[in-house]
């Protein structure tokens, strides 16, 4: 085993956070922490309200430094400003969750994606390092043909790549005849990897292929990864990297992950809202991690407007929750017919069939958004409508992400929000 794989951080480590901005009292109270049981949190918690923050004018740089952007689909995009070791520090992190998810150093890791304009996609070799493995660039914008004799040549055993990106050469394979049975795992970031994408995936990579995924966001950095014996949208989170915490909704146990980077000192990161409504497992994993897990269900926020009426996004999570979709296979889509009537459009493989469980959506939208009966019968809305959830029947974004929810009315698609927006 390496190193890396038994990471240990001291506690002179945990507190290297040099100064401080007192946590309000009022805040702490609001936030439910569910996380109790692991010490090195407990121990930390009491400090943390406490310790100060560097402001970041007070720094005398005497280092490197580096500024990151977030994309922008749930907002303004948001800078993130870095000292050079802090990104060094969160690539080590990353990379032990790259190890995690079975990277070795006998692999030879072929990954997607080079850096443009405040993108942070350097950092993947950073963390890549850390697990030894042998690197093998790839443009997302290089031909198929070329990518696939280059994974050939170099005998590439993993694929690290956003799922939409791998979409070109799995087309490719498909349309060539061609496999690349020397490919034994795909690391997924950036978006979600869905369920029909694995299996046509699958297809045309080595017989036993498996898939992970790794967690973060360019504002608070790497959070977590999967396992192998973690399922879909469940990760193990990085504790003592960040101190997290769940904001629950009403007479619930799942709710919002906030988390907190316990080694920012320049840009600090408190509490930050992550966005994802997450449920939390509790108990020791296969692989033997006993710490706190987390269940990405969706993200949240933001209201906009239908046929007039406030209309809260959280209600198309409320259909999720209490019908148990999955979000891998299931998008909706808010259009405007001809008339400019709103209608909401979902693509879900287990609604489509299943027309009890469609009045049910139809119940759960009456019972939550006002007028929403009354809108149907004025025509002010439409009835919602229910499709099979494809490859071509779903919409991704201009960037390629496939989103939860799609406002496509006024022309241009607008992203509401994504499975998993995140940068690797
Ligand atoms: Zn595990």
């Amino acid at each position: 085993m390496k190193k890396i794989e038994t990471l240990n951080l001291s506690e002179e480590d945990l507190f290297s956070i040099k100064s401080i901005t007192p946590l309000t009292a009022e805040v702490s109270e609001k936030i439910n922490y569910l996380v109790k049981d692991f010490g090195t949190f407990e121990r930390i918690k009491p400090q943390l309200d406490t310790l100060t923050y560097f402001q970041g004018k007070k720094i005398a740089f005497n280092e490197a430094r580096v500024s990151f952007s977030s994309s922008g689909s749930t907002g303004t995009p948001k800078i993130t400003p870095l000292l050079f070791s802090e990104v060094e520090k969160n690539s080590m992190i990353h990379g032990f969750g790259y190890s995690q998810c079975g990277i070795t150093q006998n692999d030879i890791v072929a990954t997607w994606g080079l850096p443009g304009i405040l993108s942070s996609e350097f950092t993947v070799y950073l963390a890549l390092k850390h697990t030894s493995c042998e690197i093998l660039p790839i443009g997302e914008f290089n031909k198929p043909d070329r990518v696939y004799e280059t994974l050939v040549k170099f005998g590439a055993t993993v694929l690290l790549v956003m799922p939409s990106d791998l979409i070109p050469l799995i087309q490719f394979l498909e349309s060539s005849g061609k496999k690349l049975n020397n490919i034994r795992l795909v690391v997924a970031g950036g978006e979600a990897l869905r369920d029909v994408q694995k299996k046509y995936f699958s297809q045309y990579l080595g017989e036993n292929i498996q898939f992970r995924s790794v967690y973060q966001s360019s504002e608070s950095g790497s959070m977590g990864y999967q396992c192998a014996h973690c399922d879909n949208n469940e990760y193990h989170l990085h504790h003592g990297y960040q101190y997290f915490e769940l904001l629950p909704l009403e007479n619930s146990d799942i709710g919002e992950l906030l988390c907190t980077n316990l080694w920012r000192t320049w840009s600090p990161i408190i509490r930050f809202k992550t966005g994802d409504l997450v449920k939390v497992t509790l108990g020791t994993c296969t692989c033997g991690n006993n710490l706190p897990r987390i269940r990405i269900l969706s993200r949240m926020n933001s209201v906009t407007k239908l046929g007039g009426e406030r209309f809260d996004y959280s209600h198309i999570e409320t259909v999720i929750h209490n019908l148990n979709l999955d979000i891998a296979d299931f998008q909706v889509q808010i259009v405007s017919d001809h008339k400019g009537k709103d209608i909401l459009r979902f693509f879900s493989n287990k609604l489509f069939s299943n027309s009890a469980l469609q009045n049910e959506v139809i119940e759960i939208f009456i019972k939550k958004v006002a007028k929403f009966d009354q809108q149907i019968r004025l025509g002010v809305i439409g009835r919602p409508e229910f499709y099979p959830y494809t490859a071509t029947s779903v919409c991704k974004t201009a960037t390629g992400k496939m989103k939860i929810i799609l406002d496509q009315r006024g022309g241009g698609t607008t992203t509401i929000r994504g499975k998993q927006d995140r940068m690797f």
